[in-house]
């Protein structure tokens, strides 16, 4: 398996591969940029098909850590960490203290943090074996759990995508479809709420659908149907490549703003939201609150606050994109990435590899 030619290899500093025989770890850790800082992203646990699959995901997440933090302004590089290995079944105390070993090793360069398959009480017993392990602050709002941040932060970019796109600040009457009311979904769809949308939001779980339904009064819609809808905007919150030919052609609303990450299938779909003048908010950009609110836990001196204030930027970072794109005639998807890239990519950034001074 060739690493350097890697179709998702993108100039990574260091992926490291680790297997421990006694616990049976198995596990990869790829460290992308640390131009801004040390890497910070999740570890994952997930049956893997093979160690290629596993390769491929933890190149491209940690790439996408990257932009992320970027674009929050947080002085953090992007990594990413996958555990081969079924949660259910193969996650045991041992294996997560030999994952804490072998993040470790690497000296503060990637500091880890609870994703799929992980819990944060894995993450405590990952941080049995090093200091590098994030989400872990009970006094944080909400016990170390980024989702109801990572809501605030789309609600507050999702109210900017509504002022550019219809010039007005006041939500009341706005129709809104969310894909998915699970730990993200549910709570912006209770900020719209609050801000006088109407809502119509779809689930494969029916309980999820039911609650959204008698709490929130929202319009319960089938998992398909949800494409189709006359709304004025779509919030996806759940799953990945949703914006793709078949949903961008039966799409009927003006904007694209929710949770879910690489919602865009292809680059070229950005092009195809533009076209149809649908204005898309950038995925990794308006979902980062949750990146936010695990930086201030990872620094120590939580405070609510100041968490909030710095999600609130997600707004006029939001602004900066659209208008960028309205101006230049790019996608504002190739906007982020470019503002991204001027922020960690420059080959001359001086290089900060000393988490103590994140
Ligand atoms: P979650 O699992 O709690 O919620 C996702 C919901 O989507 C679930 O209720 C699930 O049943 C539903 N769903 C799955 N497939 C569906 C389908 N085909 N149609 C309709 N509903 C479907 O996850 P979450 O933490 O709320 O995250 C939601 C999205 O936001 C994910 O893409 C995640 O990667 C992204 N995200 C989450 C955070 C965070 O802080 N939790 C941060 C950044 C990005």
């Amino acid at each position: 398996m060739s690493i350097f030619s890697h179709p998702a290899y993108d100039k990574h500093e260091q992926v490291a591969f680790c297997q421990d025989a006694k616990s049976g770890l198995k596990a990869i850790i790829a460290v992308h940029n640390t131009n801004l800082g040390p890497s910070l992203g999740g570890c994952r646990m997930w049956p893997y098909a093979d160690d290629g699959e596993a390769l491929n995901d933890v190149l491209r997440l940690s790439r996408g850590m990257t932009y992320k933090s970027a674009m929050a302004g947080l002085k953090l590089g992007g990594g990413k960490a996958v555990i081969i290995g079924d949660p259910r079944k193969e996650k045991t105390p041992e294996l997560l203290r030999a994952m804490g070993d072998f993040i470790n090793t690497l000296g503060g360069r990637y500091i880890t943090a609870e994703d799929s398959g992980t819990s944060v009480a894995d993450m405590h017993i990952i941080g049995e074996r090093t200091q590098y392990v994030s989400g872990l602050i009970a006094e944080s709002e909400h016990g170390g759990d980024p989702s109801p941040s990572t809501a605030y932060g789309v609600f507050v970019g999702l109210k900017a995508a509504v002022e550019h796109r219809w010039g007005k600040s006041d939500l009341s009457g706005l129709k809104v479809s969310l894909q998915g009311v699970g730990n993200v979904g549910f709570r912006l769809a209770k900020l719209l709420k609050d801000a006088g949308a109407e809502l119509f939001v779809t689930d494969i779980f029916q309980d999820n659908i039911d609650r959204a339904v008698s709490e929130l009064g929202a319009t319960a819609v089938s998992a398909d149907e949800i494409f189709d809808l006359d709304v004025d905007l779509f919030a996806p919150c759940a799953l990945g490549a949703v914006l793709n030919d078949d949903t961008i052609a039966r799409l009927k609303v003006g904007a694209v703003a929710g949770a879910a990450n690489n919602q865009l299938t292809e680059m070229r779909h950005a092009a195809a939201l533009g076209e149809k003048g649908i204005l898309y908010a950038p995925d990794y950009v308006i979902n980062a609150g949750g990146i936010i609110d695990v930086y201030y836990q990872q620094q120590g001196d939580y405070d609510p606050a100041r968490v909030k204030a710095h999600i609130e930027t997600i707004g006029s970072t939001m602004q900066e994109i659209f208008q960028r794109a309205a101006e230049t005639g790019e996608t504002t998807a190739h906007v982020a990435d470019r503002i991204a890239e001027e922020r960690f990519g420059h080959e001359d950034a001086s290089k900060n590899i000393d988490p103590a001074a994140a």
